[in-house]
């Protein structure tokens, strides 16, 4: 048998080796971003309830009516629009679905895709899929905003997409108006689509809105917005996503979608549905993540080492070059190893590895074992 991989530079991802590496030496796992703990006993009761009622075959594969609906009224009351839930709105699993479809929507072979690293490891081989061609550009190094001039001088004839991730994973910027604005600029008048990534959209910090484009008249007409229910309430292992994007767009995009999954878990659609009717469920969550936040800063002062308060997110990078010139990756397999601590090197961030050392800490975490894990890295010089 001869296959020829089509992902020929694709390995085992960088999280499901640190979480493995975490089990294997009972380390505290700060790497793979996933809540530490369960969900709300009122949404985990309505899946419940919606499998003991009998909604256990097939979704329609668009996702339920009462969930699109409710959706497009969170989206109205988050960012002011009002999607409309039959043509723009589209339930599926997890916003990792929603990336791949939405960039198999409009790249075809040899077309250019702009990625700002560092980035989120699924972007990239979803173009590769398409034929596409990724581009990387990379952030501020000081503070990870993003440079528009480099984008700028990226942007060719060949640009059809832009791949955009506010709160960022895994650096915690968030956009500003600015932003936006510099975007909008960007792509008026010129043939580029825009796949926003706002899995973290809930989780911003110290007064900061989360900007979605689909606030934007102008950008949302050319953008899918992907999101993600497990990010924002707490059930990643739900795997249920959606994507917002203008009817054109979401027409083509259910093509895809239809031939990914046709469809998406029912009676978790129908418990998220009744879930969103009350807006506490995801205003409270800001409030939420940013006590975890503050928590977790307070010990990370303690340490040695470096970092700038995260944006939004529920992550926290941090630096140790001052410390010591080992890479990121050896690094992160001593702290889980030596200080039983695990994180995630954010040179795997990187399409060629490039380390400045830093490493990406994930804060999702009950307070005992964020407290524990910052105590042990008050040793991190022993083993430097
Ligand atoms: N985008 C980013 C930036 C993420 O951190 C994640 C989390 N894994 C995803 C997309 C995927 O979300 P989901 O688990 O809903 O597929
Ligand atoms: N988004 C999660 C993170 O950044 C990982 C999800 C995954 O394992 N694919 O840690």
């Amino acid at each position: 048998m001869n296959i020829r991989s089509k992902l020929p530079n694709t390995g085992t991802t960088i999280f499901t080796i640190m979480s493995q590496m975490a089990k294997d030496q009972g380390a505290i796992n700060l790497s793979q971003g996933f809540p530490g703990f369960d969900a709300d006993s009122v949404l985990l009761d309505l899946v419940a309830k919606y499998i003991k009622l009998g909604h256990n075959q097939y979704a329609p594969m668009s996702g339920i009516e009462s969930l699109r609906k409710n959706l497009a009224i969170k989206t109205e009351k988050c960012y002011g629009f009002l999607p409309d839930y039959q043509e723009e709105v589209t339930i599926v699993s997890g916003a990792t679905e929603a990336l791949f479809a939405a960039i198999s929507t409009v790249i075809r072979p040899g077309d250019e895709a702009l990625i700002l690293e560092p980035a989120y490891d699924s972007y990239e081989p979803a173009i590769i899929l398409n034929g596409g061609i990724p581009i990387h550009i990379s952030l501020n190094e000081a503070d990870f905003s993003v440079n528009w001039d480099r984008i700028k001088s990226a942007v060719s004839f060949k640009t059809k997409l832009i791949v955009v991730n506010s709160p960022h994973n895994p650096t915690g910027y968030v956009w500003t108006a600015e932003d936006l604005k510099i975007l909008a600029d960007l792509i008026r008048d010129r043939n580029i689509f825009v796949v926003s990534d706002e899995v973290y959209e809930h989780i911003t910090f110290d007064g900061r809105a989360h900007l979605s484009l689909l606030g934007n008249e102008e950008l949302r007409k050319k953008t899918f917005v992907c999101g993600s229910f497990g990010k924002t309430f707490h059930v990643t292992g739900w795997k249920v996503g959606y994507c917002i994007a203008p009817k054109e767009l979401t027409k083509e995009f259910r093509k895809i979608h239809q031939f990914l999954t046709f469809s998406t878990v029912t009676p978790i659609q129908f418990a998220l549905a009744e879930y969103l009717e009350n807006p506490d469920h995801y205003q409270s969550i800001q409030e939420f993540y940013e006590k975890k936040r503050n928590l977790f800063l307070e010990g990370l002062k303690q340490t040695k080492l470096k970092f700038s308060t995260t944006q939004g997110s529920f992550f926290q990078m941090a630096s140790y070059g001052h410390l010591s010139k080992i890479s990121d990756q050896k690094l992160a397999e001593l702290m889980c190893k030596k200080l039983k601590v695990a994180c995630i090197p954010v040179s795997s961030f990187y399409h060629n590895g490039t380390d400045n050392q830093f490493i990406r800490f994930c804060f999702a975490k009950e307070e005992r074992e964020l407290e524990e894990a910052m105590n042990r890295l008050l040793r991190l010089e022993e083993i430097l």
